[in-house]
């Protein structure tokens, strides 16, 4: 299936994971203290390191829906 949807919860400590891993979607952004997802990002390409960074970070705080 499709990655439809991602997001991240406010939970994210801002290690700084998924945009080492998925920079084209992922940017910590430390003012908010909450990895933020870019806009108007084609998730097809990207769909193993979107799936890698959600496995890959350490307190779960990224989701996604697959359709
Ligand atoms: S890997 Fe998780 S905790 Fe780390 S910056 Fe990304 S969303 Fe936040």
């Amino acid at each position: 299936m499709a990655i439809t949807r991602v997001w991240v919860e406010d939970n994210c400590i801002t290690c700084g994971t998924s945009e080492s891993l998925c920079p084209e979607l992922f940017k910590v952004d430390h003012d908010i203290g909450k990895a933020t997802i870019l806009g108007g990002v084609d998730f097809a390409p990207i769909e193993d390191k979107i799936r890698e960074a959600a496995e890959c970070c350490p307190v779960e705080a990224i989701q996604y829906e697959e359709g």
